[in-house]
């Protein structure tokens, strides 16, 4: 069995930025980098937000200057996902991970980043013009759509902050609500109803994303009448919620309703010693490359910290 002094699990920008600081302090961490290598950056075209790189950079070559950055100071990255865990709860006790190739590793520290997945509506039109003008990120590829009409779907807060964050870049936002209501807080609601360039409809749903290379338009219902009716738009935003990577970890680590682990004041310690959690899996408010960056860092140092404090 490896024996290892950190592992960290997930390839995003805080898992690589946490192998950074970890290899840096002779931690010699062992990083696992998911059925996603590279993480939700590797579907972006362009990141234009991320502080250092004046001209923007794509996504996917920012992901591997990252690694690169990691193993310059001795990261091992492999390829391939980790199905367990089993973690102990002695303070200074090793976790066990089982990878599925059969690998078992039996580590000090934990470092987990394995991010979440943002939840898209699943029709083919939708999936085909992924990275053709549908996105999930608005603060990520909204500026790309600088005056021009644009469509978010969902009813939530991501929606809401995402529409009005969009009506400030774009001519029109239509924002589409399936319900009669938002789940918004009231405040977002307010905001959304105050935009005069974002038109609301609740009750419509997307039947059809028009586009053949790229969007530029939409087939949308009333789904109380069933009318349909088309709309033009070069950008397509879906903001319906996004998924915590966490299936492996329950009943292990503790988790808030949405099944995002929670961590300890301002650090990254989770319920069990010597286990950290990093980026989006831990973050469903800010989800930025850069905060989750900011958070490996963290993690890496509490890692460092406790074996330190053995
Ligand atoms: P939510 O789960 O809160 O909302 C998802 C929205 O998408 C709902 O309106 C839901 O509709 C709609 N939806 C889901 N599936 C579909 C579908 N297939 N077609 C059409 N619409 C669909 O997710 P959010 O990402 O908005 O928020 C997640 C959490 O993060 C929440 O707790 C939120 O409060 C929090 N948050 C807080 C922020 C802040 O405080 N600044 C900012 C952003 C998020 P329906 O209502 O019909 O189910």
């Amino acid at each position: 069995m490896e024996k290892v002094k950190t592992l960290i699990i997930g390839s995003g920008p805080a898992g690589y930025t946490a192998a950074i600081y970890a290899a840096r302090a002779d931690l010699n961490p062992l990083l696992y980098t998911g059925m996603e290598p590279g993480g939700q950056l590797t579907t972006t075209t362009e990141v234009d937000n991320f502080p250092g790189y004046p001209d923007g950079v794509d996504g996917p070559t920012m992901m591997i200057e990252l690694q690169k950055q990691a193993e310059r100071f001795g990261t091992e990255v492999r390829i391939g996902h980790v199905n367990n865990f089993e973690f102990s709860t002695v303070l200074g006790g090793s976790h066990k991970a089982y990878v599925e190739d059969g690998t078992e590793i039996l580590a000090d520290t934990v470092i987990i980043s394995t991010g979440a997945t943002a939840k898209y509506l699943g029709i083919p039109s939708e999936q085909k013009l992924r990275g053709g003008g549908v996105s999930a990120c608005a603060v990520c590829d909204g500026f790309f759509y600088k005056g021009q009409e644009v469509a978010i779907v969902g009813g939530g807060d991501t929606a809401a902050e995402e529409a009005t964050y969009l009506a400030n870049i774009c001519s029109k936002v239509t924002m589409l609500v399936r319900k009669d209501q938002m789940r918004a807080s009231k405040a977002m609601q307010h905001r959304v109803t105050k935009t005069p360039n974002i038109d609301l409809k609740y009750n419509h749903e997307i039947d059809e994303v028009l586009g053949d290379q790229e969007v530029d338009g939409l087939r949308i219902f009333n789904n109380l009448t069933g009318k349909k009716e088309e709309i033009k738009i070069t950008g397509l935003f879906i903001a319906i919620g996004h998924k915590p990577n966490t299936e492996i970890f329950r009943g292990q680590l503790d988790m808030d309703e949405d099944g995002y682990l929670i961590t300890h004041g301002k650090s990254t310690k989770t319920n069990i010693p010597g286990v950290f959690a990093s980026g989006d899996v831990q973050d469903k408010e800010y989800r930025q490359a850069v905060t989750a960056a900011g958070t490996g860092c963290m993690a890496a140092l509490d890692a460092e910290r406790y074996l330190q404090a053995l």
